[in-house]
């Protein structure tokens, strides 16, 4: 079998924070205006890194962690937005497909989030999904998975956030997951976006965000770092 090299990556300081602490010891690259921390986790190759926000650098990011430290496999763990009234701070979301809910060339016909020769939707890895499960069965944890919406906006608008949930079924929103999966799709690498609500895209979403962004993502990344040692084996 060829060797495996797991990307895990964040958008912000704090998601990926508690991965590099779980991590240890780590060598730190610098590649297009962002770093990169590389380590051997148990035996298994690991790239680390937080993009920046939004789909831009999170498409810059998975990216070269692909194609420049040749990870095979790409974890994303962070904080967002929750839609569902049944998501509470510091609950998980699992993504089974990302869309981006920004994208609009509606004017010629097209259903929002599509592009031609794109799809509205971007599904996560299968058995990464299960991987999820069982770990989530191991910790005892209540994960909910469904669509997750991102967009370059951070939502705090109910009216907003309501329209994204119904024109694309989904769950939560957030900034990264529907790029970072449209470039594992296209590059034919498996993929799992996870997330942990900071807020409720509403008119507190800022104040709720800056309190539980820490809580939250730590919530995000121990599960991250249990799905780690489960795809390890
Ligand atoms: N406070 C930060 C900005 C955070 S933007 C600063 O000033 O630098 C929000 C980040 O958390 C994004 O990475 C996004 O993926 C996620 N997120 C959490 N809640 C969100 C929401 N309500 N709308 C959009 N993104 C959200």
């Amino acid at each position: 079998m060829s060797k495996q090299t797991i990307a895990i990556m964040g958008a912000m300081p704090e998601e990926v924070a508690p991965i590099l602490e779980a991590i240890g010891e780590y060598e730190t690259v610098e590649f297009a205006k962002n770093r990169y921390y590389k380590a051997n986790y148990k035996g298994v190759d690991v790239v680390i890194a937080y993009s920046k926000i939004g789909k831009v650098f999170s498409t810059l990011t998975a990216t070269t962690m692909i194609e420049h430290f040749g990870a095979t496999k790409l974890l994303f763990s962070g904080v967002a937005g929750a839609i569902s009234p049944e998501l509470k701070v510091g609950d998980i979301v699992v993504a089974t497909k990302l869309s981006q809910h920004d994208l609009d060339i509606t004017a010629f016909g097209h259903p929002f989030g599509y592009v031609p020769e794109g799809a509205v939707y971007v599904e996560a890895d299968k058995e990464l999904i299960e991987c999820s499960k069982r770990v989530a069965s191991s910790m005892g944890k209540e994960v909910k998975e469904g669509i997750i919406a991102t967009g370059d906006q951070f939502v705090a608008d109910e009216t907003r956030k309501n329209w994204i949930g119904k024109e694309f079924d989904a769950v939560a929103l957030e900034m990264e997951g529907g790029s970072v999966a449209v470039v594992c799709d296209s590059l034919n690498i498996p993929f799992f976006i996870l997330r942990s609500i900071s807020d409720a895209a509403d008119m507190d979403a800022s104040f709720s965000f800056d309190e539980f962004l820490e809580s939250s993502a730590i919530i995000s990344a121990e599960f991250i770092i249990k799905m780690l040692d489960e795809i390890i084996g």
